[in-house]
Formats: C-alpha cells, sequence, structure tokens
C-alpha cells in the first residue's frame, strides 16, 4: 500500500519510522512518503495561509499549494487514490473505516493547520480522488498530523504481513462489535491477586465461551452504546 502525507511539519510523521509501521516501512509493504506542503509555494517565506474572508479569528490554508503537493502525487501513479482530509466536522474514525481502507492500494492524508484549508480545495479534488473528511473525535487537535499517525497505524496494522501473527488481529477490541476480553500473563499469582482458574484449565471450550462472556459484560459497563 503506498501512502503519501502532506504537512507543514513533516517531521511531526518520524514516529512513522518506528515499531511495526517502521518495520512495515523497511520491509516494502508499506510505501509511506512524507510532503513538505511549503515545497508547493513559490514566494520568499513560504506562505501556505492567509486571513479568513469575512473576518474572523486564525488564518486559513491556501487551495493552492494543495492542488500542486497532489497534483505532484497523481503524477508518479495512475489509479485514483483516496485522499483523506483529518477535520474535527468529519465523520469519527472507526475500526470500520480502516478495516475498509486496509484493502485501498495509495492513501493521501491532506493535514491541515490553522482554521483549516480553503473550502474550494474539497471540491477541486474531487475530481482527481475520492476525497472522506475524517475526525479522530470529538475534540479539536491543533493540527491534522496527530489524526493520520493515528489512522495510518489503524490502517496499516491491517495490511496483510504487518503484524506477524494476523491471529492477533481477529479477536480485538470493535473487530467483531465487542471490546476485547481481559488478557492476564506470568505469574499467575500476582501481589495477592490471581488469574481466573479457567484461563488454567486447558479446557478451550470453556476458556472460549468465557472469553465472550466477558467481552459482552465489559461491553456492556464500558460502552453500552456499542450494543444498540
Ligand atoms: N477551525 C476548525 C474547526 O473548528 O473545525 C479546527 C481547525 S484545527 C485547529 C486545525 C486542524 O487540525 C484541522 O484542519 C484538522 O486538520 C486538524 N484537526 C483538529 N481536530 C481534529 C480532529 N478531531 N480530527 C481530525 N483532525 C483534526
Amino acid at each position: 500500500m503506498r501512502i503519501d502525507i502532506i504537512s507543514i511539519f513533516p517531521e511531526y510523521l518520524s514516529a512513522l519510522d518506528i515499531s511495526l509501521i517502521g518495520k512495515a516501512r523497511t520491509d516494502g509493504l508499506l510505501d509511506i512518503r512524507v510532503h513538505d506542503l511549503r515545497d508547493f509555494t513559490f514566494d520568499r517565506h513560504r506562505t501556505v495561509d492567509d486571513t479568513p474572508y469575512g473576518g474572523g479569528a486564525g488564518m486559513v490554508m491556501k487551495p493552492e499549494p494543495w492542488a500542486l503537493a497532489i497534483e505532484h502525487i497523481l503524477e508518479e501513479v495512475d489509479s485514483r487514490p483516496r485522499l483523506l482530509v483529518p477535520t474535527p466536522s468529519g465523520a469519527v474514525f472507526s475500526q470500520g473505516h480502516a478495516q475498509r481502507l486496509s484493502q485501498d492500494d495509495h492513501l493521501i492524508f491532506a493535514c491541515g493547520r490553522y482554521e483549516g484549508i480553503d473550502e474550494r480545495f474539497f471540491e477541486w479534488a474531487t475530481n482527481v480522488c475520492d476525497v472522506e473528511l475524517v475526525s479522530l473525535g470529538d475534540y479539536v487537535l491543533n493540527g491534522g498530523e496527530v489524526a493520520a499517525l493515528a489512522m495510518i497505524e489503524a490502517v496499516g496494522r491491517l495490511v496483510p504481513g504487518v503484524v506477524g501473527n494476523p491471529d492477533s488481529l481477529v479477536e480485538e477490541s470493535h473487530s467483531d462489535g465487542l471490546l476485547e476480553y481481559p488478557v492476564y500473563t506470568k505469574p499467575s499469582q500476582w501481589r495477592g491477586a490471581q488469574v481466573p482458574e479457567i484461563l488454567l484449565s486447558g479446557d478451550h471450550g470453556k476458556i472460549a465461551a468465557w472469553r465472550h462472556e466477558q467481552q459482552l459484560m465489559r461491553t456492556q459497563q464500558r460502552r453500552p452504546d456499542l450494543l444498540s
């Protein structure tokens, strides 16, 4: 899978060099390319923003550098990529998004800053990309980079080969609509607390039934909205 990220803070994305995503890049499973939006400006100050029409606080990102950055990426590919724009006014990103996006060949993330990107850019972008506005949650971040990092990690770990043991993806929280059951490791006694007896029984059928029951209880207690 190819992933392009456009940002005015490319160094923010250096976290993509470490852990499983970093290894997937080294192994050639993920082709991740980071672009500095300011490379698509032509003035001395490499300006990417300007004051908002209609007045108001803050600055708005100019559409032209974004269009040039997208066109630069498109020069290298034949197919129509998906353009993901992190924004608090997008659809809240979920495991369902991650599963769907992990089937794509090419994603582009446009990481906005300030008051966001001039609205005309989104309409222009629909001519060349499948555009989706996605939110990390109902709060406001300073920029789209943290959201892009979270989404790339959620999508990237579903790309075949990125996580060593694919079974570990199957029983995770949100993979089947429920939260994961509680997990334990050695020692079986720790500071007076005992691992549930059933997990030491070796009876895989009973363990699976217990875990499913725990998933339902935990989801009911912590996220009843998921059950409705
Ligand atoms: N004025 C915008 C609004 O009220 O919707 C918020 C702009 S925010 C300060 C700057 C950038 O951070 C946004 O353009 C977006 O890229 C990113 N951002 C902020 N909150 C986000 C969230 N919850 N999910 C995804 N991206 C977010």
